[in-house]
């Protein structure tokens, strides 16, 4: 057993009843406040030498004082349970059952929450190895309704002048380096209203629409695709129109668009491909987001989420890879995630390099039967308490 698995071994119980605790507390997006309050708790029962809420809601807490600023990111926020009668057991309840915890959130982000609030603990203890390294362990907001958005904030505002992230989003005990961007918009087209009985008179906007909505889907066929990534995708989600009544012509239809964007596809791009698509009259906007935070913090901005990946041979993922050998003494695997997380901001917007190493696994978030082992919570304490010193070779 590595020095950092002994190390992270003396907390298997406390981490894992701290994973039950705050799964009790249900936390949706903009509602994280009671969550954000017991992580800041445990925080300063562990002995953090600092531990706040920030002005947004983000749990901030800080272990060393060294030059590179490291962040270890997971969100607070969960998504709801959908229909309760499908769950297997009470989605609040933190069950534990053959060494796993079940629960709303378990692997979607609060396992690797609970395993950074812990890490923190093991690496005040070990003075993080001597390296020139502070470490701020960051619960975020809001991730779920706008990746990214707190992230961004947080980087910006509370804790400038960070050298490297590590999201703790699933990745099954790997090193992951990236996924796919997104964007949301909305196709609007405009009509005449008239009396229905005549539809001749009017300009029906829903009509203008269809051709549209089938372009779409021939779009998403053509584009692109990397081999890292994946396939860029287009997909109409809603559709709405604006009538009068049901013997009236509609004059105004919309549609949303979910986008996924590959390796090289960028909101200009994604935009102008939808725009050759319209006749003269049907307008494109990318959606806003301007939800007040559980603090009433509003933030508002683009519904547009760049694509990032790290090079495989950038310095943080040699870092990254090190750090798993010194404290599992294997090699994790280098891969992607599927969805998409607050390396949206950190990677995509702001340019700081960014990794993820996390607990549990992407297929059981959002899930009745998300889950979260706690040998994974105890390796990816010793897997964070390993990085300063994998680190300091970072310039
Ligand atoms: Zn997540």
């Amino acid at each position: 057993m590595t020095e950092y698995l002994q190390a992270a071994e003396a907390y298997r119980e406390q981490v894992a009843q701290f994973l039950r605790d705050i799964i009790r507390l249900p936390s949706p997006s903009c509602g994280e406040k009671e969550v954000a309050e017991r992580v800041v708790a445990e925080m300063r029962m562990l002995g953090y030498s600092e531990a706040f809420i920030d002005p947004m809601g983000n749990a901030v807490g800080r272990v060393g004082n060294g030059a590179v600023r490291l962040v270890l990111d997971a969100h607070m926020d969960t998504v709801g349970v959908g229909n309760p009668s499908a769950w297997p057991h009470d989605p609040y309840e933190g069950k534990l059952e053959n060494d796993i915890v079940f629960g709303r959130g378990a692997s979607d982000n609060k396992g690797a929450l609970a395993a950074q609030v812990y890490a923190g603990k093991v690496l005040a203890e070990r003075g993080l190895d001597g390296a020139d390294v502070s470490v701020f362990i960051v619960g975020t907001v809001m991730e779920e309704d706008c990746d990214g958005l707190a992230l961004g904030y947080v980087l910006q505002e509370t804790i400038p002048d960070v050298r490297a992230v590590v999201l703790g989003e699933c990745t099954n005990l790997d090193v992951f380096r990236g996924h796919r961007g997104r964007m949301e918009m909305k196709v609007v087209t405009t009509g005449i209203s008239s009396h229905a009985s005549a539809p001749e008179r009017g300009d029906n906007a829903v009509t203008h629409m269809a051709p549209i909505v089938l372009a779409i889907d021939s779009l998403n066929e053509r584009l692109a695709e990397d081999t890292f990534l994946g396939k860029g995708t287009v997909a109409t989600t809603k559709i709405e129109c604006d009538t009068a009544s049901l013997n009236a012509i509609p004059d105004s239809c919309a549609i949303y668009l979910d986008r996924r964007l590959t390796a090289g596809e960028t909101r200009a791009l994604a935009l102008e491909q939808i725009q050759d698509l319209l006749a003269d009259g049907a307008r494109v906007e990318i959606l806003t987001y301007a939800e007040p935070s559980h603090t009433g913090f509003v933030l508002e901005t683009a519904k547009y989420y760049p694509t990032w990946t790290l090079d495989e041979d950038h310095p943080l993922v040699t870092a990254g890879l090190a750090a798993g050998e010194a404290a599992l003494g294997r090699k994790p695997a280098t891969s992607r995630w599927t969805f998409s997380t607050n390396g949206v901001s950190s990677a995509g917007e702001l340019g700081i390099p960014t990794i993820g190493f996390g607990p549990s696994e992407e297929k059981w978030a959002h899930t009745v039967l998300d889950q979260c082992p706690v040998d994974h919570l105890v390796a990816s304490i010793a897997y964070y308490a390993a990085l300063p010193r994998a680190l300091e070779g970072l310039s």
